[in-house]
């Protein structure tokens, strides 16, 4: 099935609930209207957008319009909008109206004749609501699809409830469960660099790699989201799903073929070899930090707690050394860290290669490393060791030399300026549209993590319930240093 080219006979729609939002501005409306300049929308795409708030046509398509300038820039075509806008209409509905259902379908027209993709940009505790109101008003069949994103609970009991509301109205293969870094270019090139070259893959395993570090650091604090953050920490919030999927591409076995089940059905094994923390070892196996005052971002930052106005024993910084119990990995422990007010915002995955096995450079020859970058810039560099160029009096001088796969400069698209980077949602959306679910997280993996997640808060709260502070606009917390120290081993800062 596909909605963003022409599917037979039904005609296409996507509905964005939560329109007006935060989410649907910054990131939807950008994404959808530059898929469009992209030529990847059915010319017969409908958009309605739906929430609480009434605004005329006019007021929200010059709220559309200012969102998308915004976010694009100058790689928004002077004729994109004219194209975009005449597809979009609002409407006010709020999810606890029993009409609810009715009104949209009357909006919507005959169901049998439309082939729909809800994309649910609200609280997540809108979606029970909201999949009722679609189920009884008959616009929840097949083929008609539904997105949602994180947070899919805090935990496993509660994840499945959400899962459960949802899967009353929408079947599995009809769910896509949106972890946005899947949508990123680098995630997916990691796919491409694993299993469509052979360079890699005989390296790819314990024997090979030392270690994994995946890092993922924040120079804000938790601002205006610091209630729901509070009830979350930086466990359930990003190791959850974001570090948690990164550790899935980079650990899985090939899949049997790119079909969407067969690589879920890889990514869920590993959640489920990861070994679980408990009580006995979580204080040398995990660091939590929680920032106190400090600077960060050139600001003066009074610290969670006064932020706060209370006491918390919410960790805004975690570091976990997870091991994945399989032939392929036994000894090689793949590090997390994530953590807010830290000096840089970089995402990053370290693959560590080994020491050869008998230097005879001494320890002029460093270990190869293999590092990916999502954050700021997108990049892949593999650093290897070379001859130094020219004479030295001292024999042979070797320096590390980094060979950049760097995605703007390999791929400029038409010779003279790097292609656009592209809004990770753009990706989903389209995959979304055409009913591909390999980006998406299939109900098991999330489970599966949660299992693993819960684990750990439940040994923080027996055996270290107390984060330790760090100042705002450092690295985090002394013991994730020592962490790594234990193993004699350092983070790539
Ligand atoms: P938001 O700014 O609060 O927007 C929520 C949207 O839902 C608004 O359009 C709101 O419009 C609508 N809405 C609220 N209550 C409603 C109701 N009873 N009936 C119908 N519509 C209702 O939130 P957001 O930041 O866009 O986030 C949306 C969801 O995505 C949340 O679950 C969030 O956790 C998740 N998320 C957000 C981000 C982000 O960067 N913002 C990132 C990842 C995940 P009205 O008030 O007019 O109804």
């Amino acid at each position: 099935m596909s909605l963003s080219t022409s599917s037979a006979n039904r005609k296409p729609v996507f509905v964005l609930v939560g329109g007006t939002g935060d989410l649907a501005l910054r990131m939807l409306w950008p994404s959808l209207a530059m898929l469009d300049q992209d030529g990847f929308l059915d010319k017969d795409l409908r958009i309605i957008s739906v929430a609480r708030e009434a605004v005329d046509r006019p007021a929200f398509l010059e709220r559309v319009s200012s969102a998308v300038q915004k976010r694009i820039g100058a790689d928004l075509e002077a004729t994109t909008l004219d194209q975009f806008l005449p597809r979009l209409s609002h409407i006010a509905l709020d999810a606890s109206d029993p009409q609810w259902g009715a009104k949209l379908k009357a909006e919507l027209g005959e169901p049998d004749a439309l082939e729909v993709v809800y994309f649910l940009s609200v609280s997540p505790s809108l979606f029970k609501p909201i999949c009722e109101h679609l189920e009884s008003a008959g616009l929840s069949k097949s083929p008609n699809r539904v997105i949602i994103e994180k947070p899919l609970g805090r935990d496993l009991a509660s994840s499945k409830v959400i899962n459960d509301s949802v899967a009353h109205a929408f079947d599995e293969a009809r769910t896509f469960r949106i972890d946005h870094y899947l949508g990123k270019e680098t995630v997916q090139n990691l796919l491409a660099l694993r299993f469509a070259n052979t360079v890699f893959e005989p390296l790819w395993n314990a024997q090979s790699i030392d270690h994994v570090q995946v890092s993922v650091s924040e120079t804000v604090g938790t601002g205006d989201r610091l209630g729901y953050y509070d009830d979350y920490g930086a466990l359930r919030d990003m190791v959850q799903n974001h570090l948690l999927q990164l550790v899935c591409l980079l650990a899985m076995e090939p899949p049997s073929n790119f079909n969407a089940d067969a690589l879920r059905d890889e990514k869920v094994k590993v959640l489920r070899s990861l070994k679980p923390i408990t009580a006995d070892n979580v204080r040398d196996v995990t660091a939590r930090g929680q920032y106190g005052p400090g600077f960060a971002e050139g600001k003066q930052v009074a610290g969670y707690e006064a932020e706060k106005g209370s006491p918390s024993n919410t960790e805004t910084y975690v570091a976990i050394k997870a091991e994945i119990a399989n032939w392929r990995w036994a000894g090689t422990p793949f590090y997390l860290r994530t953590g807010k007010t830290l000096p840089s915002r970089t995402t990053e995955v370290v693959i560590q290669f080994r020491p050869v096995p008998h230097s005879i450079f001494g320890s002029a020859a460093q270990p190869n490393r293999l590092v990916i970058r999502l954050q700021p810039d997108e990049d892949i560099k593999l650093t290897v060791m070379n001859k130094a160029p020219g004479l030295s009096a001292d024999g042979m001088q070797l320096q590390p030399l980094d060979l950049s796969l760097s995605l703007s400069n390999a791929f400029d698209g038409n010779g003279d300026k790097p292609p656009r980077r592209r809004i990770a949602y753009e990706r989903l959306i389209l995959d979304a549209l055409n009913g591909n679910n390999a980006a998406f997280v299939r109900r098991d993996e999330v489970e599966a993590a949660w299992a693993w997640v819960d684990g750990i808060s439940a040994a923080w709260a027996e055996a270290y319930p107390k984060p330790q502070i760090y100042p705002a606009g450092t690295n985090g917390p002394m013991s994730a240093y020592m962490l790594l120290d234990r193993d004699h081993r350092v983070w790539n800062d």
